[in-house]
């Protein structure tokens, strides 16, 4: 699932290429996408809206519409958002200028914007685990979705005190509270596992028995691997694309995620993985072992 980096590249991508744009009518051949409102009242309502501005909060893409309207994006686990031209041939979608182009993501669109200078901003989901949630502002705001979510990391007003209040009465074992959206937002099992390896802290640890000493080192590591993810354009490691449908670079930094029975790049130990909640955990046994 895309997650902080992958997601803020997209929604930085698409800064640049669709604010300012009308939408001018929608193709669907998966309706259910759209979670609110029914499909039909969300191709009437849509129709003619401006794209003022595009925000990201936790997993979410927020595209801020004119008359203080907002269309929720989450990309859930294979959810594309790509901006190009394609066209519809007896109901197949098909791309119309190279680039995405020979992507396989042009065989999973099942949502189309078209907008007014030709070009079109479409989902492609293999899965259809994607949501797409439109309404007043005040309406999506308010639902659980976003919230009930935990503060965001890379802002300038999450400190080091404010992290280390996250975890004071939390019994959860860190991992598992480093992924939790309503506690802390954007981060799940690829940069919880990378950022616990760089700040060398064992994955199976309660949270509230970290010291003042691996609060900082966790602080740390947090901003410094998600900061890198993002100048990196994130991880596909799980067929992440980003709007041009190019993979992300940072797959090459990675410490520990997927490197079961590889070296450990700091102490040559083999990374061990081991299950917890049903997700992969990977970890250096010698370095994180606290
Ligand atoms: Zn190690």
């Amino acid at each position: 699932m895309p997650e902080l980096p992958e997601v803020q590249t997209v929604v930085d991508d698409l800064k640049k290429k669709i604010v300012g744009r009308r939408i001018l009518k929608i193709w669907s051949d998966t309706p259910k996408i759209v979670q609110r409102p029914n499909f039909k009242q969300f191709e009437e309502e849509i129709k003619n809206s401006k794209i003022e501005n595009i925000r990201r909060r936790a997993k979410n893409i927020l595209i801020d519409l004119n008359n203080n309207r907002l269309l929720l994006i989450h990309q859930k686990l294979t959810g594309h958002l790509l901006v190009g031209r394609w066209q519809i041939k007896n109901n197949q979608v098909q791309p119309r200028d190279k680039g995405i182009l020979g992507e396989k993501v042009n065989d999973y669109i099942h949502l189309i914007f078209y907008l007014d200078n030709g070009q079109m901003l479409a989902l492609s989901d293999l899965r259809k685990f994607a949501k797409v949630i439109f309404g007043s502002a005040q309406e999506i705001e308010s639902l659980p979705d976003l919230k009930n979510l935990g503060p965001e990391p890379l802002t300038k007003d999450f400190t080091l005190a404010k992290f280390s209040s996250l975890f004071q009465e939390e019994k959860r074992k860190i991992k598992q509270v480093l992924m939790d959206q309503n506690v802390i937002s954007g981060i799940g099992n690829i940069y919880s596992n990378e950022i616990l390896w760089a700040a060398k802290i064992c994955p199976f640890k309660s949270a509230f028995q970290l010291n003042p000493q691996e609060r900082k080192n966790l602080y740390l590591a947090l901003g410094k691997v998600l900061n890198q993810a993002l100048r990196f354009r994130g991880t596909s490691v799980d067929n992440y694309r980003d709007t041009a449908g190019q993979p992300g670079k940072y797959e090459q930094k990675l410490k520990v995620y997927r490197r079961e029975n590889q070296p450990c790049f700091r102490c040559q130990t083999l990374i061990k993985r081991a299950k917890m909640e049903g997700r992969s955990v990977y970890y250096c046994p010698k370095c994180q072992n606290k």
